[in-house]
């Protein structure tokens, strides 16, 4: 087992030269280039490799998974600070979410045309090839992200996203990565954001911007989502995000705007070793999953992801409060309606026949 998430993890052989990613005989949960991909597998985890050829993000990848492989690795999980408390911070953790906002609406450009049509929200569903872009963000002096960083950044994502991959009931889940290291020399954003203003955007703009920019896409959120575009097109994936990780000074230490993740490497109070768990709940939301704590406001009804599905398990309504949840807990637990939620492939009998069934107050 690699990490903490107890899914039976192993390197696959390399693919053949010249061969597209088809149907693999064994599940694959990540894919970081022909040669480093990493399946659902009881095999022993590391077949030799050769390593001379692989690609920068080939090797990040499998150096992620020999972290992960770690007795010292797995240990800091087994003790991570806060482990099964509740996101909504009652117990002196900080809460996961600034003002109850599970995914902070996009900011709107300084340009827009405030008569163009809201374009709605992309659904998307947690099943296929998902396309995750990683943009790790170096700046100048104390906001330089060192390879330590980077590896630790590319494990815990690996971590997180194994678990999410591995609770999909038809293991057909595959993230394909497309990791981005850029070195900006943008200062650190100071003061108070102007009243009036969009507080995530004042801090996060410059850097991002910057780094955008430094890959060749434009600046905002254009740039954000033709980045997402580009590699939902060049791994010939079903849906595509990305998350940016940092050391610049963030209006809240993770947060998702639908698109898009942002994140603190220090995690705030929940450390380093809870990046993981955070990165995996910021991904819910992404694709469609309610909060679940109480402190979020939840309700019980709704219409939540692909399957329009209500939030049974909240915390405020459910019977007894509800059973655990990656959406409640700092957990690697799944309620029975967040699989929904999160749109993966369901069991026939069970799948979206069941959606729109009256919910009882
Ligand atoms: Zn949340
Ligand atoms: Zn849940």
């Amino acid at each position: 087992m690699a990490g903490d998430v107890n899914f039976p993890e192993a390197l696959l052989a390399p693919m053949p030269q010249g061969r597209v990613a088809m149907a693999a005989a064994l599940p694959v949960l990540h894919e970081y280039g022909p040669s480093v991909r990493i399946g659902l597998s009881a095999a022993v985890p590391q077949a030799p490799i050769s390593e001379a050829g692989l690609t920068g993000q080939e090797r990040l990848g499998l150096q992620a998974f020999r972290l992960r492989l770690n007795a010292s690795y797995k240990e800091a999980k087994e003790n991570r600070p806060y482990k099964s408390a509740s996101w909504g911070g009652d117990g002196g953790q900080p809460r996961l979410h600034r003002d109850r906002h599970a995914v902070i609406p996009p900011a709107v450009p300084a340009t827009a045309d405030p008569n163009a049509a809201q374009a709605a929200p992309p659904v998307r569903r947690l099943a296929g090839r998902i396309a995750v872009g990683l943009f790790i963000v170096s700046g100048p002096g104390s906001l330089e992200m060192t390879d330590a960083q980077q590896q630790k950044i590319i494990a815990e994502v690996q971590n997180g996203l194994s678990f999410l991959g591995g609770q999909a009931p038809a293991k057909d889940v595959t993230f394909t990565y497309d990791i981005q290291v850029v070195q900006i020399a943008t200062p650190d954003t100071a003061g108070q954001h102007p009243i009036g203003g969009d507080p995530y955007e004042h801090f996060e703009a410059p850097w991002r911007d910057d780094a955008l920019t430094s890959i060749g896409h434009p600046a905002g959120l254009s740039g954000i989502g033709s980045y997402i575009k580009a590699i939902r097109t060049s791994k010939r994936a079903q849906a595509a995000y990305c998350a940016f990780f940092t050391h610049y000074q963030l209006n809240h230490f993770a947060y998702c705007r639908g698109d898009y993740i942002v994140m603190h490497y220090d995690n705030d109070g929940w450390g380093t070793d809870n990046l993981d768990s955070v990165f995996a709940h910021e991904t819910g939301h992404v694709f469609g999953a309610p909060d679940e704590y109480a402190e979020s406001g939840c309700d019980c009804g709704g219409s939540h992801g692909v399957y329009g599905r209500p939030n049974l398990n909240c915390e405020n309504c459910a019977e007894g409060g509800g059973v655990s949840c990656i959406m409640k807990r700092n957990t690697w637990a799944m309620c029975a309606e967040t699989p929904y939620h999160l749109g993966y492939t369901m069991p026939a009998a069970t799948g979206v026949a069941a959606s729109g069934v009256a919910v009882e107050a």
